[in-house]
């Protein structure tokens, strides 16, 4: 069996283990990163922008964001359910870790909002520019960082309550790890569909969609997960919370939930059904896709579908739309309507032009019901001028006419699976009996436990931003246990 030594062994390379690598190894501790695929970078190489307070660019553009105000926010969305010392932790560290990337080469070229009332907290890596984890990485080498690729940790090991390394398997065999601290950063638990149906009931890939690729294939030969290892060397449970939106599935996804060319599925000028044909919510509540996908998560066979008329694409194109996502632009170049040529033509059937009512519903899979729903929506909408039903805000209620129908079908999508471990605000992790495991820490995903039930889209950028300000809180805490240690 091989055997390493070291001070400080991190579990994954990805948004938390990188950082927390260049924490540690700055601070003078022998720093080995174990990795269990054949890549660094983790689920999205530190996404598209990062989740801050109190920047320069903000206040450069006017955005006065008080941390108290962020702050409050937080703990009132989330009901004070969560750690307000790890929450203030991170909102304190936010902007100075923008700082710190920055220093690294990491571009950000904008602030966007997910929403119209969202905060402009989401700095956006330039278009185009290095992933985050790729410019960190020869950063944690420089400080001495040893990465070790397709080694999957299996068991933590744990001698008078303290962890003290853990053994896990690479391509020659088993590898023993003797560590003076562990720091678990291996992306939460969104790859796992038969341990996500366990913990939440939620069946990833059937309930709720995925990305391609997304989930390990065999959960039998799948790579342990932090989770599970922590729980087994007695971490305290947290709930899982499941990162999900309202979003036309794969290969329909982009930004807010559709495809960058076609934003007019989600305007709040729509009418959106469910299979059975019948409204079930306000269209306006779309500005917010995790509340949406909520909503449709209940409906029957966890499905909706939004519907607009030739006249509101007309309105959409001519005078604007209602919901725009700041300067949101990753996809490729065609039209529209050459978008939507290419969808039908690659046999996809979750977009489609109808000429009626009937059709759309023929086509798609609806109830005739819906019929009946959108002569009621216009009736309404033409004798008072207002929804009676949902209460839908009165500028967003045209009547819905034909002759040419614009349907897309929309899921609950996801984005990752969070939470399960407890850390405080030290990034320690918290054991069943409510003390601190010794020589354990974790970041990233699988401690993330900060959201509540649903994920805080009014603050967006913060699940990667959360990983990199956790992983360098772990990295620091992490080497300053192994000198005190060392100094006794
Ligand atoms: C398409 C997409 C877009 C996103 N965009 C954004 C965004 O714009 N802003 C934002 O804030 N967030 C975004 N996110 C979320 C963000 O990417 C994650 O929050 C972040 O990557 C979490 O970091 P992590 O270090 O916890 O996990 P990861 O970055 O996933 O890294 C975990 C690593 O651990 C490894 N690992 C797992 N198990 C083991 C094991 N047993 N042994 C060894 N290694 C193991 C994994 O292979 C992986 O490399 C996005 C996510 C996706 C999927």
């Amino acid at each position: 069996m091989k055997t390493i030594n070291t001070d400080v062994a991190i579990i994954g390379a990805g948004a938390a283990g990188i950082p927390a690598a260049i924490e540690a190894g700055q601070r003078g501790v022998k720093v080995d990163v174990f990795e269990q695929s054949g890549k660094i970078g983790g689920s999205c190489n530190g996404g598209n922008g990062v989740f801050a307070v109190g920047t320069r660019m903000q206040k450069e553009r006017q955005f006065t964001y008080t941390k108290k105000q962020i702050f409050d926010y937080w703990m009132n969305y989330t009901h004070n359910y969560v750690d307000a010392a790890l929450i203030s932790e991170f909102i304190n560290r936010s902007a100075g870790t923008v700082d710190w990337l920055e220093s690294y080469g990491v571009e950000f070229s904008d602030l966007v909002a997910y929403y119209p009332g969202a905060m402009y907290v989401w700095h956006f890596r330039r278009d185009g520019s290095p992933f985050i984890t790729d410019l960190l990485k020869p950063v944690s080498e420089e400080a001495g960082a040893v990465y070790h690729l397709n080694t999957s940790v299996e068991h933590l090991t744990l001698k008078g309550g303290s962890c003290t390394g853990f053994t896990g398997r690479d391509e020659d065999g088993e590898v023993r790890v003797d560590a003076g601290a562990v720091i678990i950063a291996s992306g939460g638990t969104g790859k796992r569909a038969d341990f996500v149906k366990a913990q939440t009931g939620w069946e990833l890939g059937k309930d709720i969609t995925v990305f391609p690729g997304m989930l390990y294939d065999d959960p039998e030969k799948a790579p342990k997960l932090g989770v599970e290892l922590a729980w087994e060397a007695g971490a305290a449970h947290t709930a899982l919370m499941i990162d999900s939106f309202a979003s036309i599935p794969d290969p329909n996804f982009g930004p807010g939930g559709v495809p960058a060319q076609l934003p007019w599925f989600r305007q709040p000028q729509n009418i959106c059904v469910n299979i059975k044909g019948e409204r079930f919510i306000s269209e306006a509540e779309m500005k917010n896709g995790a509340f949406m996908g909520n909503a449709i998560s209940i409906q029957k066979d966890s499905t909706a579908f939004m519907i607009f008329d030739q006249a509101a694409r007309d309105r959409y194109e001519q005078v604007g739309m209602d919901y725009v996502m700041g300067n949101v632009h990753f996809m490729d170049d065609l039209n529209p309507d050459e978008y939507l040529k290419m969808n039908w033509e690659r046999g996809n059937r979750d977009i489609i032009v109808a000429d009626t009512l009937e059709e759309l519903c023929e086509e798609m899979g609806i109830d005739r019901t819906l019929v009946t729903t959108v002569d009621e929506y216009n009736r309404a909408i033409e004798a008072h001028g207002s929804d009676p039903v949902f209460f839908k805000e009165n500028e967003y209620l045209i009547p819905i006419k034909g002759p040419t129908y614009y349907c897309a079908k929309f899921r609950r999508h996801t984005y990752g699976v969070m939470g399960g471990l407890k850390i405080n605000r030290r990034a320690e992790v918290v054991g069943v009996d409510g003390d601190t495991i010794p020589g354990l820490y974790a970041a990233g995903n699988d401690a993330n436990s900060i959201y509540g039930d649903t994920y805080l889209f009014a603050l967006s950028g913060n699940t990667s931003s959360f990983a990199i300000n956790t992983g360098r809180i772990a990295g620091e805490k992490a080497s300053e246990f192994i000198s005190i240690r060392n100094h006794i």
